[in-house]
């Protein structure tokens, strides 16, 4: 679990243009495709986040991402599940980034690095 104040945040933010193609870090089911935002939102409202579930349980949410998948769609590891928004216009100054997290079956935060190694992604 990532300390209170890290620079993970319950997350990574990994800095990338809008429009960059986001790949499963893991094999699994979508199980949502939500809103980080209040979706009535204007402008906040048009940004999305993918929940991939694993067979282990665990969910990945990558944050930020236009989807390119559904809810029930079964992806493999490494598969296209969406592009990056790009977040400028909603945050002036703002470098733009997606955000990833992992909470385990129970709702838990995981910390995303050691996922991340587990499923021997470099980042
Ligand atoms: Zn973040």
């Amino acid at each position: 679990m990532a300390p209170r104040g890290s620079r993970f945040h319950r997350g990574l933010d990994i800095a990338c243009y809008a429009g960059s193609e986001v790949y499963s870090v893991s094999a699994g089911i979508v199980t949502k495709i939500g809103y980080p935002y209040d979706p009535r939102h204007p402008i906040k409202g048009k940004l999305r986040y993918v929940e991939v579930q694993d067979g282990d349980g665990m969910r990945s949410r990558y944050f930020y991402v236009s989807p390119l998948v559904e809810v029930g769609d079964v992806v493999r590891r490494r598969e296209l599940i969406g592009v990056t928004q790009g977040l400028i216009n909603i945050y002036p100054g703002i470098t733009d980034h997606f955000h990833f997290e992992v909470k385990s079956e129970r709702g838990q935060f995981l910390n995303p690095h050691d996922y991340l190694d587990k499923k021997g992604v470099g980042y």
